[in-house]
């Protein structure tokens, strides 16, 4: 069983500084790095690094970054499909404070312009039994489109829906697992109640739904089912950045690998509970051995 992911793959430039710049001020950065980022990136190599097979869709430009990411992903993701389209790749410039506050800016315009069905062969790369992660960087129809097809072929569904959909989606009938932290769920269904929220997205089409609550661990609703609420690893946190991915990733990889709901869920807790530890978001994921020797 392989995992698919479609989604978003970027350049992070995070700069830290002691404060942020005000409107029309320039201020000099401490340091700044460049690194691997977008969340189908970080959710593809979570889920490598558990062992599975997985072939990462996502879209570049023909530029020097696009080369990078390329390279960056070659040793960790056995196959890369990557269309290319006349445009710049996706970066992201990220401030970070000295208090550890950060400000965003993400260019995406190769993640807004990418369908999967219709610019990649994803369509007919996926079979029975698959996993197909997707998460909400990319254009909400297309998703859809690439979700009912992926369930229409048999494979299992992931939807992290982060960032949050411009619109509503429609209907998550085709998606077996929706992953959403706290406010998503919230802001999704209209309910400020966790139990609630859950059941109103089940009610949405979701067959399960796993809500994350930071360090709170999770709470896991399958249709039919009473909702479960499932505590985290008490760690002290350094940098929740990237908790989220590294969650659906490992996740993702687990059930490919044949693991239970919930065994996949609690190796995917504990792998996240490890990355929080840690400074960076990619940089934060445990490495494959950690991860073997996680899921022993
Ligand atoms: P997001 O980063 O997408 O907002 P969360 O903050 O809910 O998502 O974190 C995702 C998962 O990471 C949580 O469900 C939990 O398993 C783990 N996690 C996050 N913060 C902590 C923490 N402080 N201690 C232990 N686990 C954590």
């Amino acid at each position: 069983m392989r995992v698919h992911v479609a989604g978003n793959v970027c350049i992070d430039t995070t700069f830290r500084l002691d404060r942020f710049p005000q409107a029309g001020e320039t201020r000099n950065a401490m340091s700044h790095a460049d690194g691997l980022g977008g969340k189908g990136a970080n959710q593809a190599v979570a889920a490598a690094r558990t062992g599975a097979p997985v072939t990462l869709w996502a879209a570049t430009g023909r530029d020097a970054e696009a080369a990078r990411i390329r390279a960056g992903l070659a040793g960790e993701v056995d196959m890369l499909r990557l269309t290319n389209f006349d445009l710049p790749t996706d970066r992201s410039t990220i401030a970070v404070d000295a208090g550890g506050e950060n400000l965003i800016i993400s260019g995406v315009s190769c993640a807004a312009a990418f369908k999967p069905l219709y610019h990649s062969d994803i369509g007919d790369e996926v079979g029975r039994g698959d996993i197909v992660v997707m998460q909400g960087n990319l254009d909400e129809e297309a998703t859809a489109d690439c979700l009912r097809e992926a369930n229409r072929k048999g494979a299992r569904t992931i939807l992290n829906a982060s960032p949050l959909p411009k619109d509503t989606y429609p209907d998550f009938s085709s998606v077996d697992f929706l992953i959403v932290n706290e406010g998503e769920a919230q802001a999704i269904s209209s309910f400020s109640n966790l139990k609630d929220a859950a059941a109103e997205l089940t009610h949405l089409g979701a067959m399960n739904v796993i809500v994350t609550l930071g360090a709170r661990g999770c709470l896991l609703l399958r249709r039919g089912s009473k909702p479960v609420s499932i505590p985290a690893p008490p760690v002290t946190a350094v940098d929740t950045s990237g908790a989220g991915d590294v969650l659906c990733g490992t996740f993702a990889g687990c059930l490919a690998k044949g693991a239970s709901v919930a065994s996949a869920l609690e190796i995917a807790m504990r792998t996240a509970a490890i990355a929080v530890t840690r400074n960076g978001t990619l940089a934060s994921c445990p490495s494959r051995q950690e991860l073997i020797d996680l899921m022993k």
